[in-house]
């Protein structure tokens, strides 16, 4: 088995209600268990200013599915939620990128991990840094250093959801 960290967004439709079942989804894929999922957040357009805000959270699975394996899975739930891909940084219904797997470093055409946006991105930070502070991604740093020298302006944690144990 091994850790595969996920970070889940959306800005069109339900965005809470897409996170959720994204989430379920993700616990329901061959040889994987959910291990932990992050509140969720209220994070400002990222690239493409002129849309809605961004609900965000990350999850932690444990899993056997290979790198692309589980890439496939993730492409194949973001079509299930109705994703049509349009413009780069654009408004989605479900956005699914797979941040680190442990033990893991990839570059090809199909998936590079780490994810190589990770250290910029407070929305993937915030929720990344509930799940494992400590982690550190090859190449990028300790995801607690990170997020400290991320701007989080503008992110907030909602209260009423509540964490999977
Ligand atoms: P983004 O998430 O950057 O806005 P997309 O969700 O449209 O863009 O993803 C574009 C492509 O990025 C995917 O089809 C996938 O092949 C590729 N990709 C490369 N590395 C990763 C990764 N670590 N996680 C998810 N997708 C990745
Ligand atoms: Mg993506």
């Amino acid at each position: 088995m091994t850790a595969a960290y996920i970070a889940l967004g959306a800005n069109l439709g339900d965005p809470r209600q897409q996170l959720l079942a994204a989430v379920d989804a993700l616990a329901q894929l061959p040889g994987t268990r959910l291990l932990r999922r992050s509140h969720l957040y209220r994070t400002p357009p990222w690239g493409v200013l002129e849309q809605p805000p961004f609900i965000n959270a990350a999850a932690l699975l444990d899993t056997t599915l290979a790198p692309h394996e589980l890439l496939d899975a993730l492409l194949a739930i973001e079509q299930l939620a109705g994703r049509v891909r349009a413009e780069r940084n654009g408004p989605r219904t479900l956005d699914l990128d797979l941040l680190h797997m442990d033990g893991v470093q990839l570059d090809d055409e199909r998936l590079t991990l780490p994810h190589p946006r990770i250290a910029e991105r407070a929305f993937v930070l915030l929720p990344l840094a509930e799940l494992a502070p400590d982690l550190v991604l090859p190449g990028q740093g300790r995801v607690a250093q990170l997020l400290a020298a991320a701007d989080t302006q503008g992110c907030e944690r909602l209260p009423e959801a509540r964490v999977a144990e």
